[in-house]
């Protein structure tokens, strides 16, 4: 049962080849023989989980038949669930149960999904390797000695372990896309306003989107179809009709123009991830795309521009968590101040702090115009390189990372390096644009992904492309040993 994909599940039940419950069941099961050794759950709600399935059981019995009705899923611990406590990773929201449901997890509610539990992740979304969580770090399931990624860490092992079909994740800078290319799985980050952020804890706000992480581009073609639409609760999101992704995914590749970057292909990248990528060209090329050369020249300004504007916007988004309303509050404070300020020292960890710290910075009265506005003006430049592009080709392919996962603590000490894990990621979020990670192969043991990158409401097509790779190649049905 855990081997099958969302498509397989929804016929699965649809057939009666088993129930929800006896699914989740099963699943819930695995969670607890593998979240000591993966940690990829921070809570699983097992006994909501249960009562819902079989609610959806006996609404299918009585002829109910919507596609998603009864299928499990599991939220990052960023999606607000009303009554499931939403740590978002940290100590200072450690005991937070949000009073309303996340957007995204009201959609997909009313589609009939089940939620079995909130995933790991890096606190407050701020991290690529998921050691920043509060909760632990999390073990990659192709070898637990590695990090699976982050922010949406616990979202992408959980799914390459088969401990649920499929999660939500959200992307700033390539949290979706990493993460899903460490662990082998397919997970998109659409359009800047595709998907409401409302109930989605803001880390940087003109760059955080949610989407769906799962082992095929066909599943996240459901999901994203359900958790995508207007809703006004979200000013940034889009008031644009939802389009049938399931659709889109079967057409022919005859014709598709693919652009590849110089800059992606460069020396940041290792040999053998290049090697993978070569060979996912040629079967693309099989499947009737043709490939030209392109430039962004202004790729190597975007993860400079991307630290200034997302810990910018951090800085002030992270301001509400002041020990007052909720969250965090320091023991017996003698005045206001020092409840802010220690109730602040003890909910936040070493990431967050420098990311606030560095965010108040630039956005200070003496340096707003030399780091903050600059910024903005670098973010145009990389937008305008992809416009340009788009003229000559339909989609743009290139690693999502320039290297396999790496080992836990090995850019523990040097931010820097770590930061630099989204030079391939980051371009698509300061642009707003679609991009999706889709397995490709494997290193020494270790998956790699190609990443999809499109132009603005293009993820049927990015999907289609994926599906239809997915169709001659099988690195997404890979499952890591000791958890199959
Ligand atoms: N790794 C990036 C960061 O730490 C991206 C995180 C994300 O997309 N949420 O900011």
């Amino acid at each position: 049962m855990h081997k099958n994909t969302i498509a397989e599940v929804c016929q699965n039940l649809a057939n009666g080849d088993y129930s929800s419950k006896e699914l989740c069941q099963h699943l819930l099961e695995r969670i607890s023989r593998f979240n000591q050794s993966h940690n990829a759950f921070i809570e699983v709600s097992a006994d909501a989980a249960l009562s819902s399935a079989e609610a959806a059981d006996q609404l299918r019995a009585k002829g109910a038949n919507a596609p998603l009705l009864g299928v499990p899923i599991a939220h990052k611990d960023i999606f607000c669930t009303e009554g499931i406590r939403t740590s978002c990773g940290s100590r200072m929201l450690e005991n937070f149960v949000p009073p309303y449901n996340a957007t995204v997890v009201e959609k997909f509610n009313a589609a009939g999904t089940i939620c079995l539990g909130k995933t790991n992740m890096d606190e407050f979304a701020m991290g690529s390797s998921n050691e920043n969580s509060y909760f632990g770090s999390v073990a990659n399931p192709w070898d637990t000695d590695r990090v699976p990624g982050g922010s949406s860490g616990g979202s992408a092992a959980a799914v390459a372990a088969r401990l649920v079909p499929a999660t939500t994740g959200t992307d700033t800078g390539g949290s979706i896309r990493q993460p899903a290319a460490f662990c082998g799985i397919t997970g998109i980050k659409p359009t800047y306003g595709r998907v409401s952020r409302y109930g989605m804890i803001a880390f940087a706000s003109s760059l955080d989107q949610g989407g769906p992480m799962a082992t095929t581009a066909e599943d996240c073609a459901l999901l994203l179809e359900a958790m995508s639409g207007f809703d006004e609760r979200d000013s940034t999101c889009i008031d644009r009709p939802v389009e049938r992704y399931i659709d889109a995914i079967d057409q022919s590749l005859n014709g598709l123009k693919v652009g590849l970057p110089r800059e992606y292909f460069s020396a940041e990248l290792s040999a053998p991830i290049a090697a993978a990528l070569q060979q996912a060209i040629e079967a693309l090329q099989k499947l009737g795309a043709t490939f030209v050369d392109i430039d962004l020249k202004n790729q190597s300004l975007a993860v400079p521009a991307y630290y200034v504007v997302a810990p910018a916007e951090c800085s002030s988004n992270l301001s509400r968590f002041d020990g007052v309303r909720y969250g965090h509050r320091c023991e017996s404070p003698v005045d206001l101040e020092d409840l802010y300020k220690r109730s602040r020292a003890e909910g936040f960890g070493r990431e967050v702090k420098r990311r606030i710290l560095i965010g108040t910075y630039a956005l200070s009265a003496g340096y707003y115009d030399a780091y903050y506005i600059k910024a903005q003006k670098v973010r145009n430049l990389i937008s305008q390189d992809f416009a340009r592009a788009f003229e000559q080709v339909d989609v743009i392919l290139g690693p999502t990372t320039p290297t396999t996962a790496f080992k836990h603590g090995e850019n523990s000490d040097d931010p820097v390096a770590m930061y630099l894990n989204d030079i391939f990621t980051i371009p698509a979020n300061l642009a707003g644009l679609p991009a999706l990670s889709a397995p490709c192969g494997f290193v020494e043991g270790l998956p790699v992904g190609l990443q999809l990158v499109g132009n603005y409401f293009d993820e049927g097509r990015l999907l289609n492309i994926a599906h239809q790779y997915q169709q001659v190649t099988d690195w997404h049905r890979q499952i890591p040993a000791g958890v199959e």
